[in-house]
């Protein structure tokens, strides 16, 4: 999930725009909705968004045109045909200089603004571009680029800058033939399912299709350790498209388990895991700020249960006669300005005592990573899990710019001190009442 905090690394206001304050005011009026707006997240970053809900009249999705752009006097050309790409319109600002206009798939949405595009040289030449967001939108991410879809590197401090009005620039030195850029390294299905196939081989399962998302992809799973009754570690990822760094934990967390050491073994003999680490692959796939193919949130459905791909979850832990008390423990990963995990004010198991009061010491011992309960109110996933199914949940957020070793150190971490908790688990009690979650019974 996302929202706005004051540890954003490129902070800044509203951009003026120039020479026509009473468009500006006009443009305010009409967007005044908009999740862009400083204000518009809640403190725990669960609030539901102005319209990516998923109530009766879903938010209608602009579709991406994929196409190219070509322009000879600079023998440059551009394109938004890779998978994850996002590019909605490029202007010419002059030699080698270039706008770059991004719109999201719906409006209000989380601001997320992702961008992906590919750029084309026919020879070595100097680049300039400017970022420019549809619905007054703000720069999100440093780009991150790639000549061969491979290798990735962060665009330096001497390439990339914010103004102090906001605007985004990326200065490059192009070679002859093309580079990526984008706003997270693309992270695709294919990648899920090699990474899926391979952690699963080592504990000796395959993953399964569970259900299929609202373009028809597989939604897929696996599943090891104890037998189908022992208690059951959840582990979700991936239900918002740009959060890279909340799959890579998921993907640390995971191998832990997974791991041939006394520990994960000792764990695995006892505790039941189920991984599905890629939540909504069409969002992925059509570089979407947040939503799946319907424009939805999916992580505001957990309840209505409007989309496919919320539906074929519940529905695989329905077939498998998992209820209140079967849930150890579940954890949802995503990335967001900072590292932080929202947890459940009404949870029983924060008290001392309790696994998440247990694991959230051992957490903050080893690193600064602050809790942030909420009261059970919104369509999310850990509190449907909460309040549904009786589990201690955690929404486990990470940094946007947490490096990769650092977040890698945490999530392992994180579950070399889960294991030993949830072996000694005892099943709890009946899902608790959760007053302002009933709406969604
Ligand atoms: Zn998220």
């Amino acid at each position: 999930m996302n929202h706005r905090t004051d540890e954003r690394p490129h902070r800044r206001g509203r951009a003026a725009l120039n020479g026509a304050p009473w468009l500006a005011t006009a443009l305010a009026l009409l967007l005044s909705g908009c999740a862009s707006s400083p204000v518009a997240e809640a403190p725990a970053g669960d609030s539901v968004a102005p319209t990516a809900t998923a109530a009766a009249d879903e938010p209608r999705v602009v579709p991406q045109v994929r196409r190219s752009w070509r322009f000879d006097e600079d023998g440059i050309g551009f394109d938004n045909l890779l998978p994850a790409a996002r590019l909605s319109a490029v202007e010419r600002l002059g030699e080698g200089r270039y706008r770059i206009v991004v719109a999201p798939e719906t409006d209000p949405i989380n601001p997320s603004a992702w961008y992906g595009f590919r750029v084309q040289a026919d020879a070595p030449r100097a680049l300039e571009l400017q970022f420019a967001y549809a619905h007054d939108h703000r720069h999100r991410y440093v780009p991150k680029l790639s000549a061969d879809g491979q290798a990735w590197r962060e665009a330096g401090d001497d390439e990339f800058e914010l103004d102090v009005d906001g605007t985004a620039r990326l200065r490059v030195p192009l070679d002859a033939g093309e580079l990526r850029v984008f706003a997270q390294p693309p992270f695709l299905p294919g990648d899920f399912e090699r990474w899926s196939a391979r952690v699963a081989a080592q504990a000796g399962v395959a993953p399964r299709t569970f259900g299929s998302s609202v373009q028809g992809r597989s939604l897929q799973a696996f599943e090891f350790g104890a037998g189908t009754g022992a208690p059951l570690l959840l582990v979700l990822g991936r239900q918002h498209p740009p959060e890279n760094t909340g799959s890579q934990a998921l993907i640390a967390f995971v191998e832990a388990l997974a791991a041939d050491t006394p520990q994960a073994r000792a764990f695995r003999e006892r505790v039941h895991v189920l991984v599905v680490p890629l939540l909504n692959p069409d969002g992925v796939v059509e570089g979407h700020w947040r939503g799946n193919a319907n424009g939805v949130d999916i992580n505001r459905d957990w309840g209505p249960f409007a989309q496919p791909e919320t539906r074929a979850l519940r529905d695989l832990l329905d077939a498998r006669g998992i209820g209140p008390g079967d849930v150890a423990f579940a954890i949802d990963f995503h990335s967001t300005f900072r590292d932080v995990f929202y947890t459940v004010t009404e949870d029983p198991s924060r008290a001392p005592g309790g696994v998440l009061h247990a694991w959230m010491a051992a957490m903050q011992a080893g690193f600064d990573i602050e809790e942030k309960p909420s009261a059970a109110r919104t369509p999310v996933f850990k509190n449907w899990a909460f309040c549904r199914l009786g589990a201690p949940a955690v929404t486990y957020e990470v940094g946007d710019t947490t490096p990769a070793a650092a977040l890698a150190e945490v999530a392992s971490h994180a579950a070399h001190s889960l294991m030993p908790l949830l072996m000694e688990t005892q099943a709890t009690a009946a899902a608790p009442d959760c007053p302002a979650f009933r709406e969604f019974r």
